[in-house]
């Protein structure tokens, strides 16, 4: 996602580079091709129209002409505009003085609704609360199974018509399901509601019949990134038909133009408070307006990064692993722990998409991929522990056996031997050489 209108604005911007004095002109220039790419992008036209203006409007102020690098003040502003059109400071949600807590999901059918129920229900969990799932969706076949499999695998209740008792009733569903989390001291419910293909009368009502029986705390607009314009038409339908307190973007992870993530904010009024990107439970953030602004414009999203490998990495076994890199008494069954703790993290493409010029050099990393790092975790699972703990034992008959056993070449395995050992003499070196903690070195 975004990776055009990234490049795009990466390389408008660099243009400015190396000049002294920016004049109107260059800044009308700069505007321009900001505009192309924002269009090109499938940007809404209002928000494309008060973005420009507001670049030029900052550019062409006080702020360049005194500036030391006026380049970089442009960039200072687009990033800034970018950050205000994507919702500024953000808001966090609304929890209930009495619980539960009702979070509505509503939009079109597809967007992600039911995949984001579970992913939600993660989330809720991992802050401390105790959500439930509400099967509200009576209207597609299976929805109501769809779900109990994403709670399942949330490992958080679902509350849904008991089986054989017809279709049910939707707002009656709704309002058991909040009784239910009362009686169980659930203090989060969750409502999937049905979806619709377009924008549907009948459909619409009944979400905002559900809306009024349990009156949320908060009502989700899911929209799913990939659709391009008509996610601005689509927002606007559900602010008049439900109304939303809040926007969730799903399918981040799609190669499509994004316009809609940049245009949602501004068109209804609402903040973008979640960003889904991928099939995954774990495929999913609070959203960032700064982050996702700094990463569109190429300079990666670091403090992400910093978030997620705190979440994935246990502070004790991240010491003990240091230790060991110290005394060269690293093994590869550590080394498997932490390539496992790093891909906790999700799929390393999303990692290598948040680090700074990770964009300019695609090309080099792509073969960095999630099945690379299968085979790593293949042949080292395929070693018994003596082998893991000391590598060196493992001879031509035993390289045989592994490659059998994880079905690699043996090739690969003398690779990842080798790489090893390298690796871990290198790191033992640089442990060295930095003072391996305790004593010594001056420290302010
Ligand atoms: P619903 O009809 O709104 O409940 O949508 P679903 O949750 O059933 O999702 C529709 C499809 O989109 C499913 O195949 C999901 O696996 C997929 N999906 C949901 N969220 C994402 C996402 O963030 N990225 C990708 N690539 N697929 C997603």
């Amino acid at each position: 996602m975004f990776d055009t209108l990234s490049d795009r604005l990466t390389s408008v911007l660099k243009n400015l580079r190396g000049k002294g004095r920016l004049s109107d002109a260059d800044i009308d220039a700069t505007a321009r091709e900001i505009r192309v790419a924002l269009l090109e992008a499938d940007v809404a036209l209002p928000v494309v129209r008060s973005f420009i203006a507001g670049v030029k409007d900052r550019a062409k102020g006080a702020e360049v002409s005194q500036a030391l690098n006026p380049a970089q003040q442009v960039i200072k502003i687009v990033n800034e505009e970018l950050v205000s059109v994507l919702g500024g400071e953000g808001r966090r949600l609304e929890y209930a003085k009495n619980p539960p807590t009702v979070v509505m999901l509503a939009g079109l059918q597809g967007s992600g609704k039911t995949t984001l129920a579970g992913k939600l229900a993660r989330w809720f969990a991992g802050q401390g609360h105790t959500p439930m799932l509400a099967a509200c969706d009576l209207q597609r076949p299976n929805a109501v199974t769809q779900l109990q499999v994403v709670g399942e695998r949330s490992e958080v209740p679902v509350f849904a018509p008991e089986p054989g008792s017809g279709v049910g009733d939707p707002i009656d569903v709704a309002r058991r399901s909040i009784d239910e989390a009362k009686r169980n001291h659930q203090d989060v419910v969750i409502i999937d509601t049905a979806g619709r293909l377009g924008v549907d009368e009948e459909l619409m009502q009944q979400a905002a019949d559900i809306r009024d029986a349990v009156t949320p705390d908060e009502t989700l607009f899911v929209v799913d990134a990939m659709i391009g314009q008509d996610a601005v038409s689509t927002a606007e339908a559900f602010r008049d038909g439900v109304g939303f307190s809040g926007v969730v973007l799903t399918k981040l992870d799609g190669d499509a133009r994004g316009g809609a993530a940049l245009s949602v904010r501004h068109v209804t009024g609402q903040p973008i408070m979640f960003a889904s990107n991928g099939e995954k439970l774990e495929d999913f953030d609070v959203f960032h307006p700064d982050r996702m602004a700094s990463r569109i414009l190429g300079m990666g999203d670091v403090l992400t990064l910093i978030e997620q490998a705190e979440q994935a990495f246990d502070a004790d076994q991240a010491e003990q692993a240091a230790q060991k890199i110290g005394t060269g008494e690293m093994t590869l069954e550590d080394f498997l722990e932490q390539m496992q703790a790093v891909r906790k993290m999700g799929p390393l493409q999303n990692l290598i998409g948040m680090l700074p010029g990770a964009n300019q050099m695609k090309d080099q990393l792509s073969e960095f991929d999630d099945a690379h790092l299968d085979r790593v975790q293949a042949i080292i699972r395929g070693m018994t522990p003596t082998e893991r703990a000391d590598p060196k034992i493992i001879n031509a008959s035993r390289r045989q056996r592994i490659a059998a056993g994880s079905g690699v070449k043996i090739s690969d395995i003398n690779d990842l031997v080798t790489r090893f050992f390298e690796a871990r003499k290198m790191m033992q070196q640089m442990a060295g050489q930095f003072g391996g903690g305790g004593g010594g070195g001056t420290r302010k």
